[in-house]
């Protein structure tokens, strides 16, 4: 029988489980454990509602909660976990505390593998930024035999960062253009740079999976009648920027043994 191993997600809100959805679904398909914990339940004073018939502010935590677990379930993970944090307020929760909050994570669940945002948050979201910070120290923490936690210290053997290449941002107008009004902000994607990126997992494969999981975020997209998809901006981008967006999922190793020269392709690369 082949070895299975856990995985983490931990994301700052419903829907940025995407990011890594293709590398996560496939995952699962192959019978590893996954989890995917989320800071918020998305129902900040910012959240635009997509169909006024489907929530209203006073029901949107509750729906979008839902909403994840639909998509977890289409990923083929376990349900959700929230860490209970106000959406568009992380970075105002004290970090240690949070740290701590991964850490007894982490020791509960023994992931082999870590994910989050990068520092960067992507776009420079807050809430991804400080999602990261605490990510990062938790994941140091839940190692520590010094720090007394619930259960015993427990060290994943990877973090990984998600990340957009930043030569592709800055190819592709519909990426290269976007801002996002974040608390009277338009913040633009950022990415990393190419260098950086030690990870690129084929997820063609996982594609269908992400696709479905995504459908789930119906208070966050607009749905095209005819064929029921997500109407996202990636998913209209010309050939062949689409396939290039779709095709892999792209990664920093942030801890851990760096195991390839080149480009990994695998998460679990040197763990099996
Ligand atoms: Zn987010």
């Amino acid at each position: 029988m082949n070895q299975t191993f856990t995985f983490l997600g931990v994301f700052a809100h419903p829907d940025d489980e995407g990011s890594a959805g293709g590398t996560l679904g496939q995952a699962a398909a192959a019978g590893h454990r996954v989890y995917v914990a989320c800071a918020t339940r998305g129902d900040g004073v910012d959240a635009k509602i997509s169909d006024p018939a489907l929530a209203t502010r006073e029901t949107l935590g509750e729906v979008r909660s839902q909403e994840l677990a639909c998509a977890c379930a289409k990923l083929g993970a376990q349900p959700p976990i929230f860490l209970g944090y106000q959406d568009g307020e992380v970075d105002q929760a004290p970090l240690e505390d949070a740290a701590r909050a991964v850490a007894r994570l982490i020791r509960e669940l023994r992931p082999a593998v870590v994910i989050t945002h990068g520092p960067e948050g992507g776009y420079g979201h807050p809430d991804h930024i400080a999602v990261s910070a605490f990510t990062t120290r938790g994941f140091a923490l839940a190692g520590d035999p010094a720090l007394a936690l619930d259960a015993p210290p427990y060290a994943p053997a990877k973090l990984y960062y998600t990340a957009m290449p930043r030569s592709y941002l800055e190819r592709v107008p519909a990426f290269r253009d976007r801002r996002a009004d974040i608390r009277g902000q338009a913040l633009r994607f950022l990415g990393v740079p190419d260098e950086a990126i030690t990870t690129a997992v084929p997820v063609a494969d996982g594609q269908t999976r992400k696709l479905a999981a995504l459908s789930c975020h119906r208070t966050q997209f607009e749905f095209d009648p005819q064929t029921g998809q997500p109407k996202l901006f990636t998913t209209s981008l010309p050939e062949p920027q689409r396939s290039q967006f779709f095709g892999h999922e792209r990664f920093v190793l942030a801890r851990g043994p760096v195991l390839s020269n080149g480009l990994e392709s695998d998460l679990l690369a040197g763990l099996r």
